[in-house]
């Protein structure tokens, strides 16, 4: 097995959205800056796009997670890489 998780540890990684770096962009008063408290503490739900579906791209293919299908495209669902067919969009 020479396959490394290499691809899902760089998606894990990359998922980190940098959204928040916004700050003071749009302060209509010049009140106190506002503190990290007001992004609340479940941050990652505010910075994901709900539109923005995250995959991974296999040139060679890979199994899906669900079917067992060898695609070359897969979603990430539950914490699992499964293919188109599998997705609940
Ligand atoms: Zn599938």
């Amino acid at each position: 097995m020479a396959e490394e998780t290499s691809l899902e540890d760089f998606l894990d990684a990359g998922d980190e959205s940098e959204d928040e770096e916004e700050s003071g962009a749009s302060a209509g008063d010049d009140t106190t800056e506002p503190e990290s408290e007001a992004s609340g503490s479940e941050a990652s739900t505010d910075a994901v796009d709900p539109a923005v579906t995250t995959y991974a791209w296999s040139p060679d293919g890979a199994a899906c997670a669900e079917c067992g299908e060898v695609v070359e495209r897969r979603w990430t669902q539950d914490g699992h890489l499964v293919c188109g067919a599998c997705k609940s969009w």
